[in-house]
């Protein structure tokens, strides 16, 4: 059942709060003709107001609610202490036209972050003023543009393995590359021999490869030196997509694998808030080379701390500096962690991701019989055939009070549902979870129209997802209704 809008809890003459006497002289009103005769807004009691927005609060799914194993997304546990340290006055009441001298706090976490998130990566440098993972691949392609230009090297083209995130091809195009797309074999890795091919097709016009690793099909890439190599002799660059971090980090530096360049989603691997569209950050690191192209602007030490304009920057990406209150938080997640916290962080993801695995293989069919990293890619195929899709399963899930994993992504699976448990669930969460999945896998097999019509719980079952983003609805209308 749908909650009743404000407008319908309305009773006139009701009110929540009384507005304090203003603090500053009456002004006058606007001529009578600008002026409307009904101001439609609600009219309730406090209490009706707390319990409306409570309620509203509690149909959203959250990772501070429930298990939200959404793979690729890294749904993990975002700690309290990140958002005490975002909340520091210094920071909140900052301003960001604020001379340097004055903002040398935030502008010290900036640089902190920068450092560290390099060395993370073992890469020379990195920039935090992209604002998503998105926004970090389109700015880590232009500073590869930029850098190719500058040597006057005319290279087009932009390889993408076909298991790749829609946003990889998106950010190439979007930069003004052709995308070349690239087989991966039968167990996941990346098929050398297509890689070859395609290298010695596209010879010198190839100006880089995007690819993440682990992959999205959650595998670590066995030749992934080879495959750096094999680029390089090519004269072209490597591009991680590093939205798969949480599955290395402190194990393996991408930069010592032959990375050039990385972006690194801080609303994923480093526990910022996630969801909703938010506010989100991508920064990105690179290789020494390419420093003078890193977008503007970037925090330096000279003394005091300042920002500077790279020399070749690729320009800004933004109004100002980037989301500073994520930021942040990731500063406050790894000065908290330290490297060994960092490291368990990777083997207990993996851990978990695998053991969901081992309790799940009998039930579901593995989209790939090897060891996962941090998550874990199930086919529905044989459910479908019992008459109940992937998209069936996920439906069902929501039921059994578990917000439901990835399904259809990556393409090249059939069926694909990718669960991501991170490493922040208890075994007692991870078992429980399991169970609902092997009891719904029961149900495919027995009774499969208790999925097809799933959710039998939910406020609202089946919605029509595209025209909900194509024509959204986001404005009370009493015709409407
Ligand atoms: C999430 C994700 C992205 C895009 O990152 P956003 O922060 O959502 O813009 C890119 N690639 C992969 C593999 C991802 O999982």
């Amino acid at each position: 059942m749908l909650e009743p809008h404000a407008m319908q809890l309305s009773r006139p003459g009701r009110f929540a709060v009384a507005l304090p006497p203003p603090g500053v002289p009456p002004q006058e009103t606007p001529p009578p003709h600008l002026l409307r005769d009904e101001l439609r807004l609600p009219e309730l009691t406090q209490i009706d107001v707390v319990r409306h927005f409570t309620r509203l609060s509690q149909l959203n799914w959250s990772i501070d609610t429930h298990m939200y194993p959404l793979g690729s997304c890294t749904m993990k546990l975002n700690p309290k202490v990140n958002d005490a340290v975002a909340s520091l006055p210094g920071f909140t009441n900052a301003h960001p036209l604020q001379p340097a001298s004055e903002a040398q706090g935030a502008l010290a976490v900036m640089h902190g972050l920068q450092a560290m998130l390099a060395e993370i990566c073992g890469l020379a440098g990195a920039s935090v003023a992209p604002m998503a993972g998105a926004q970090g691949e389109l700015a880590g392609i232009l500073v590869i543009k930029a850098y190719l230009e500058s040597r006057g090297e005319e290279r087009t083209r932009v390889l993408v393995p076909d298991s790749a995130h829609g946003t990889n091809p998106a950010t190439a195009s979007m930069a003004g590359f052709d995308v070349v797309a690239v087989q991966s074999r039968p167990d996941g890795d990346m098929d050398l021999d297509a890689l070859r091919d395609a290298l010695e097709q596209h010879g010198h016009a190839v100006a880089a490869l995007m690819i993440t690793l682990p992959s999205t099909l959650g595998l670590f890439d066995r030749n992934i030196v080879r495959i750096a190599e094999m680029v390089h002799a090519h004269g072209a660059l490597m591009y991680g997509d590093g939205a798969n971090l949480n599955a290395m980090l402190g194990q393996v530096r991408p930069g010592d694998l032959g990375f050039d360049v990385m972006h690194i989603n801080l609303h994923k691997t480093f526990s910022t808030p996630h969801g909703g569209g938010g506010p989100g950050a991508g920064p990105i690191a690179v290789t020494d080379a390419l420093l003078p192209f890193l977008p503007a602007p970037h925090v330096v030490r000279e003394g005091a701390f300042a920002l500077i304009d790279p020399p070749h920057s690729i320009g800004r990406l933004g109004a100002f500096h980037g989301n500073f209150g994520v930021l942040a938080r990731a500063y406050a997640y790894i000065r908290a962690l330290g490297a060994g916290g960092l490291r368990a962080i990777s083997e207990a993801a993996v851990l978990n991701a695998n053991y969901v695995q081992e309790r799940l293989r009998g039930a579901y069919d593995l989209a790939h019989d090897r060891r996962c990293m941090h998550e874990v890619l199930f086919s529905g195929a044989r459910q479908k055939a019992q008459g109940a899709r992937t998209l069936d399963i996920a439906k069902r899930m929501i039921d059994y009070g578990y917000h439901p994993p990835t399904i259809y992504f990556p393409l090249v699976v059939d069926e694909a549902l990718m669960i991501e448990p991170t490493e922040s669930e208890t075994k007692e969460t991870l078992d429980a979870f399991c169970d609902a999945m092997l009891k719904i896998a029961e149900e495919a097999a027995t009774s499969p129209e208790l999925l097809r019509e799933a959710p039998h719980n939910a406020p609202l079952r089946r919605l029509d997802e595209a025209t909900a983003a194509r024509k959204p609805v986001l404005r009370w209308d009493r015709d409407s209704r």
